[in-house]
């Protein structure tokens, strides 16, 4: 129930409390909305303490004027906090339900009513229960302590520096009526402040779970590509740094893949950016679509992508990879120009022992780089990897790219 704990929550710091100038109409018009039910239960309330009143006159317990002066009082007060909330000024204020002010002023009439009508006192006592339980749901430990000295110094004053008795009329059946009524209204008041906080702290709790989800997403987005939504440089080499743990804890293969679009420059040159930017996209919708969910597949730079492939050895790794530069190189590209051709080449790596992220990248880099050699659209297995099966050399150093033919 978020209208509860916007209700109760106390007051953020003033450096976050937007300036009344700065609230949006939708805000200013949910806070005057909370503000209305306020006013609703204070008339309520005060509707029935006067009623109670009432009923210890008709028993004869106080003077007949109690009740009205009540009412008028309660009626007075209503009204000036009707017209601070409709105009909107107290959205002047951090706590624009202004508690302390209308705790104060509620304790000064309990206060002045339970001296002027002792013998009906327990009405204006007990009604400070809710004054104070009701404040103190919104109160900061300070404030708290300043209400509670203000009511000791109240009730001080009430039952020390004068000697009428405050009384709790129980002589005839009316009055006995009275007295259980006013007990009865307290404690009922009390429980639904009871559940008012409970309903806060449920609602806290939603609120935890919202942020919660709200951080997630956002940890999330922060690890993506904004252009290809695939996970951006620091998220795939730390993911890669992790499956490297990985097959070597558990003895599995791993394999990579460096990916790099043809000709790209030629790509953005003769169609723009913008349609670059599309060739991008598509590219990295298609390769999400061929691999499997435990791929992993992010963007390394510009037009360069990397995919790793845990529990892949070499020879499925090429299969793999040969498969997407096939289903790549037969997309027809005509939605974007009727022309458009896009190819990739790839260079593949398998973890060996003793490879470390960069040994490994290395070797994808130096297959990429002799499958752009070899006129690019193709995919070529690390010379290492090769060197292993008995057939070629030592890897490549890893290349920069701007070395890249
Ligand atoms: P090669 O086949 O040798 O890889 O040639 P290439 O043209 O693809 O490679 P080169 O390194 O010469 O050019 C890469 C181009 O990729 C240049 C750069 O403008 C473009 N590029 C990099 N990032 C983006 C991007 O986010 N969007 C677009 N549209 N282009 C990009
Ligand atoms: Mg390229
Ligand atoms: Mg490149």
């Amino acid at each position: 129930m978020d209208n509860a704990a916007s209700l109760l929550l106390p007051s953020a710091p003033a450096s976050q409390i937007p300036a009344r100038a700065e609230l949006s109409e939708e805000r200013r018009s949910v806070r005057l909305r909370q503000r209305r039910q306020i006013l609703a239960g204070i008339a309520l309330a005060y509707f029935i303490d006067a009623l109670i009143l009432s009923i210890y006159a008709r028993a004869g317990t106080t003077s007949a004027w109690v009740g009205p002066a009540f009412a008028a009082t309660a009626i007075l007060y209503w009204l000036i906090g009707l017209v601070v909330s409709e105009t909107g000024f107290s959205d002047r204020f951090r706590d624009h339900y202004l508690t302390m002010p209308q705790a104060l002023v509620n304790m000064a009439i309990m206060f002045a009513f339970a001296s002027l009508a002792p013998e009906v006192g327990v009405v204006f006592v007990t009604a400070l229960f809710i004054v104070l339980g009701f404040g103190s749901l919104r109160f900061r430990p300070q404030q708290a302590a300043a209400m509670w000295l203000i009511m000791t110094l109240g009730l001080g004053g009430l039952f020390l520096a004068a000697d009428q008795p405050i009384s709790m009329p129980h002589g005839n059946t009316l009055e006995r009526l009275a007295t259980m009524l006013v007990f009865t209204f307290t404690i009922g008041r009390s429980m639904f402040l009871g559940t008012f906080s409970r309903e806060l702290r449920h609602s806290l709790y939603q609120n935890s779970l919202k942020l919660k989800e709200a951080y997630r997403i956002i940890e999330e987005l922060a690890q993506l590509d904004e252009l290809t939504g695939s996970f951006n440089r620091r998220s795939i080499m730390r993911l890669l740094d992790e499956e490297i743990g990985c097959a070597r804890d558990t003895a599995r293969p791993c394999s990579i893949a460096l990916i790099d679009l043809d000709w790209f420059k030629r790509v953005n040159d003769a169609y723009g950016h913008p349609t670059g930017d599309e060739v991008l996209r598509t590219f990295a919708i298609t390769a999400f679509a061929n691999i499997r969910d435990s791929d992993r597949f992010g963007r390394y730079g510009g037009e360069e992508f990397l995919l790793v492939l845990p529990g892949s050895a070499h020879d499925e790794a090429k299969r793999m990879l040969e498969r997407l530069q096939c289903i790549v190189a037969g997309l027809d590209w005509s939605a974007f120009s009727p022309d458009l051709r896009v190819t990739i080449s790839a260079g593949v790596a398998t973890l060996q022992s003793g490879d470390d992220i960069d040994s490994i990248l290395a070797r994808a880099d130096a297959a990429l780089y002799e499958a752009k050699a070899q006129g690019r659209n193709r995919v070529i297995i690390s010379a290492y990897q090769t060197a292993c099966s008995g057939t070629a050399e030592a890897p490549a150093a890893h290349r920069p790219a701007e070395t890249r033919p």
